[in-house]
């Protein structure tokens, strides 16, 4: 496995890579103008966002009926029994898929409700982008608690290493109280405002 500084090297890379080939096809502008139509201002969302594939909102991602294990695999993804990969996504580099033209079925489907509601022009980009500021600051107000506790281990989804954090035993009660209560509050607002179905 790569160590931390190589996989943010190799991360660099790929993106640069990437946002050439874009370039390259004349759609790299498209990147950095601002639009106003709904459907693009919930597209505009997930540049910055990356909570369905960080680990934050899922453990791991399921194929589906059409991807190609082997394919997804040459990717780079760490297709496991032909069926499913963990996240967070090795793929992820900061907020974007650098296989997005590859990316599975999946990943191609799945809209949060504030990428829906965005789109169908039912709620403000602003506020959709504040709920997800509000996650993140959520998420970085946990991540030292579970480091401190189970240590750190960025390969693992948040509710594994919250589960890691559980089974230890913890003397400091307040906290282990702090942790439960800081996650329960983060799912609450993932599953009122960012989960479907
Ligand atoms: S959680 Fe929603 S806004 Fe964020 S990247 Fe996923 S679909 Fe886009
Ligand atoms: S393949 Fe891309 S879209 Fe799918 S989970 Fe990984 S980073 Fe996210």
């Amino acid at each position: 496995m790569l160590s931390g500084r190589a996989w943010e090297a190799k991360c660099e890379k790929t993106m640069s890579a990437s946002l050439k080939a874009l370039a390259r096809a004349g759609t790299a502008p498209y990147l950095f103008t601002v639009i106003s139509d709904p459907a693009q201002a919930a597209a505009r969302l997930c540049m910055d966002c990356g909570l369905c594939c960080n680990g934050v909102m899922f453990d791991m991602v399921m194929l589906q009926p059409g991807d190609n294990p082997r394919a997804l695999k040459a990717h780079g993804l760490k297709v496991k029994r032909r069926e499913h990969f963990r996240q967070p996504c090795i793929a992820l580099c900061g907020t974007q898929c650098t296989i997005y033209q590859h990316r599975p079925t999946r990943c191609r489907l799945f809209e949060c409700q504030q990428y829906q509601q965005v789109a169908a022009g039912t709620l403000a980009e602003a506020v959709a982008k504040a709920r997800i500021e509000e996650v993140k600051q959520q998420v970085a107000h946990i991540e030292p608690m579970l480091e401190g506790i189970s240590g750190s281990n960025p390969r693992k989804s948040l509710s594994q290493r919250y589960a890691s954090s559980l089974a230890e035993p913890v003397e400091a009660t307040t906290q282990r109280a702090e942790l439960i209560e800081a996650m329960e509050k983060l799912q609450g607002v993932l599953t009122e405002h960012f989960r479907v179905g």
